[in-house]
């Protein structure tokens, strides 16, 4: 199954949430692989993927977009078992550009997922923090997008145009596509309005929301610039708790079909 994590506002928690539930789904024993297609690269330096300045051969996720390499031969295994990437460069910000000329432009990112999706169990796309081709492709691509939310004053500005692109896409080149889950970020309980964004989501959204809240925690801002995963950073720090639980809503929502289809007898 392919989740975009996808919000076009910066700096809600899409690449912390990525990061991190992609480690606690990998050592909960199952097979993933992320995909940074944010030309930021924020998830790729997250999970301590160093590129050497000279090193020209490195590959990345452009190449496989407009280089038509196999993505096969771009994704990197990180320090984490059942855990791998395909990592972001900044070569991708010229990308949104060099794909208007290409045939079935929105389309690029699924035909080369499509190759390797049978390998895992969840594929992970971390979206940029805009609506354009490169989230397009995201959303062609994925069987559920996954959207955080911040709790903060503005937060809700500007679902309605991420809810109608969802739309547009459903409707135009991915009939299977659905909302897997609205998750709140850097919530403060301390605040009322958190509880009131967690209040007006829950209307929005009822079910798809994840009971799951993502606290606010210092330790999450810290552990990327280690290049590590809250759970390998501080695994105690309630961020670590939080984006645990997260996982396992996640692993209740999306594999519990499979139960069901095994037969009875
Ligand atoms: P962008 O739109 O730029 O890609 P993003 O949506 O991916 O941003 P993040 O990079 O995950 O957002 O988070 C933005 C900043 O907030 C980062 O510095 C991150 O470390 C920090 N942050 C994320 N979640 C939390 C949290 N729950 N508590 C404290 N800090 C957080
Ligand atoms: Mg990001």
């Amino acid at each position: 199954m392919i989740f975009a994590i996808s919000n076009q506002k910066g700096g809600v928690g899409k690449t912390t949430t990525v990061l991190n539930i992609g480690v606690y789904l990998a050592k909960k024993g199952k097979s993933i692989l992320l995909v940074d297609i944010d030309p930021q690269a924020n998830l790729t330096s997250g999970i301590g993927i160093k590129r050497d300045r000279n090193d020209k051969e490195f590959l990345s996720i452009y190449d496989v977009l407009i280089n038509k390499t196999e993505p096969i031969s771009v994704i990197k295994k990180t320090r984490i078992e059942n855990l791998d990437i395909i990592p972001s460069a900044i070569e991708l910000a010229g990308a949104e550009i060099e794909l208007v000329n290409l045939m079935s432009r929105e389309a690029i990112l699924k035909k080369n997922l499509d190759k390797i999706k049978h390998d895992y169990d969840f594929i992970l796309i971390d979206c940029p923090p805009s609506l354009g081709l490169l989230t397009i492709n995201a959303h062609v691509a994925a069987d559920k997008i996954l959207i955080p939310v911040q709790a903060e004053y503005y937060a809700l500005e500007g679902l309605g145009q991420l809810i109608n692109t969802i739309k547009l896409v459903k409707s135009n080149l991915n009939q299977e596509l659905e909302i897997g889950g609205v998750v709140l970020t850097m919530f403060d309980n301390r605040t009322n309005l958190s509880k009131d964004i967690a209040v007006e989501l829950n209307q929005h959204f009822s079910d798809r929301l994840f009971d799951t809240l993502i606290p606010r925690n210092i330790k999450l801002s810290e552990a990327p610039s280690h290049g590590k995963s809250i759970q390998e950073y501080e695994p105690t720090s309630t961020g670590a708790q939080a984006y645990d639980r997260l996982t396992d809503e996640i692993l209740a929502r999306f594999t519990k079909d499979k139960k069901q289809d095994v037969p009875s007898s």
